[in-house]
């Protein structure tokens, strides 16, 4: 399984009961504090399509989970090839993308920098909520004051003369999201259209304080028929065993 999301670690949480499934989950190695998981993990890239294939047949999987995050377009890519290429049927666990709701001031974009061309040219005091990976889009617009908010810190050469870094892991409620907005005097959001419960109460926040969100639509459309539960991918895997004729001791990716 291939996970850095919270479907991933959910997932992972309903592998852990079943003796009978043999599965690894595998993280980038992106998070310095990483979570660890209920079922053996392994850290850090295959090289490529290439490397991901080769690993899938050296460690002859039966099945390969791609449960990244919805923006996580390379690492997607590379598993929907290295399934091909290696004859290993790919499950895709993911979220649907969040839905603006009548009252929502939503400015869609398609990309990182249309969304720093979104924001104008008067300085702006931004919630920025994309993560750390594109930060950098933002160093074309230092006029504004930008609030960080990332798991991790960081790259302290980050050419954005107004801002603040806040370490945090979600989940976070929409009511301690609106104090935040407010005690920062936050007037428009950005966010990526993550999906999920998690990291919901930020755009629940900006309704209620009438403010728009510059959301970035997703980089792509999942690789194979998207599941959202991981209870299917669950079902899924038991009738492959199944037309393998081992409903056993499967394993997995
Ligand atoms: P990415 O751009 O799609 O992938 C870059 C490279 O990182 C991949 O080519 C692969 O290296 C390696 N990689 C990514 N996910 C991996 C995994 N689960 N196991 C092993 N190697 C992995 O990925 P990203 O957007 O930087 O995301 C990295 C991780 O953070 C993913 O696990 C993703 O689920 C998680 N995440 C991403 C976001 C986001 O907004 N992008 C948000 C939350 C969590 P090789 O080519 O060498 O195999």
């Amino acid at each position: 399984m291939l996970g850095g999301s919270s479907e991933a670690s959910a997932l992972a949480r309903l592998l852990a009961r079943r003796a009978d499934i043999a599965a690894i989950l595998s993280f980038a190695g992106r998070t310095k504090d990483l979570i660890v998981p209920p079922i053996p993990f392994r850290v850090g890239g295959f090289g490529g399509a290439e490397g991901l294939a080769a690993y899938l047949r050296h460690e002859a999987m039966d099945v390969l989970v791609d449960a990244t995050h919805p923006f996580a377009e390379t690492i997607s890519a590379n598993a929907a090839k290295a399934a091909a290429s290696a004859g290993v049927p790919l499950l895709v666990l993911t979220r649907p993308p969040w839905m603006r709701e009548a009252s929502d001031r939503w400015i869609d974009v398609a990309t990182m920098e249309a969304a720093v061309a979104a924001l104008g040219s008067a300085p702006r005091r931004v919630f920025l909520t994309i993560g750390r990976s594109q930060l950098e889009a933002f160093a074309a617009a230092p006029q504004h004051f930008y609030l960080i908010r990332s798991v991790d810190p960081v790259d302290p050469a980050l050419c954005l003369p107004y801002r603040r870094l806040v370490l945090a892991r979600g989940p976070f409620d929409a009511d301690a999201e609106e104090a935040l907005m407010r005690a920062e005097k936050i007037d428009c959001v950005v966010s990526k259209n993550s999906g999920g419960a998690a990291s919901y109460g930020k755009l629940e926040a900006a309704r209620r304080l009438g403010l728009p969100v510059i959301m970035v639509g997703r980089p792509q459309a999942p690789h194979g028929a998207a599941l959202y539960a991981p209870e299917d991918v669950v079902a899924r895997i038991e009738a492959h065993g199944q037309v393998l004729g081992k409903p056993l001791a499967l394993r997995g990716v």
